[in-house]
């Protein structure tokens, strides 16, 4: 079997060197060498990986995360992107009933006033004389959104 270099230090990784394999990226590295690309800290537990290449320890994970819209927490894993900001699935939902879209079947919501809202409750709220849609009244399939 080949020889095995480091993919962080570019060094020979020799067989009494303990060393990490990474396999989403298909590379090893020293135990010392596997580093954060955001903070440049050793990753010695769990990691993540940003854009499938960088690995990125928790703490950075969460800086560069985008915001929920809705909780303003940090959007990692699962997120949605709408024209409303990024949510967590669960927390995109009505304006006015708080039902996630998530749960509809056809996920499908409505854009009124640049607010998103289930069919039901973007009728009613375009019935509200003054209301102008600034976006129009809109329906999205959220599943584009993923
Ligand atoms: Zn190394
Ligand atoms: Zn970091
Ligand atoms: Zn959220
Ligand atoms: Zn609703």
């Amino acid at each position: 079997m080949a020889d095995k270099s480091c993919a962080g230090c570019k060094e020979h990784i020799s067989r009494e060197q303990e060393h990490l394999a990474v396999n989403e990226l298909g590379q090893f590295y020293h135990h010392e060498c596997l580093t954060c690309s955001g903070c440049r800290d050793i990753l010695r537990g769990p990691f993540s990986l940003w854009e499938n290449s960088e690995p990125l320890c928790d703490r950075c994970l969460d800086e560069r995360s985008p915001r929920c819209a809705e909780c303003q927490y940090p959007v990692s894993d699962v997120k949605l992107r709408t024209k409303f900001g990024y949510f967590h699935p669960d927390c995109f939902v009505c304006t006015t009933c708080k039902f996630p879209f998530i749960n509809d079947q056809e996920r499908n919501y409505f854009n009124v006033d640049g607010r998103p809202y289930c069919h039901r409750d973007a009728l009613d709220e375009i019935s509200h004389p003054g209301v102008q849609g600034s976006g129009g009244f809109q329906e999205t399939a959220v599943r584009d959104a993923f």
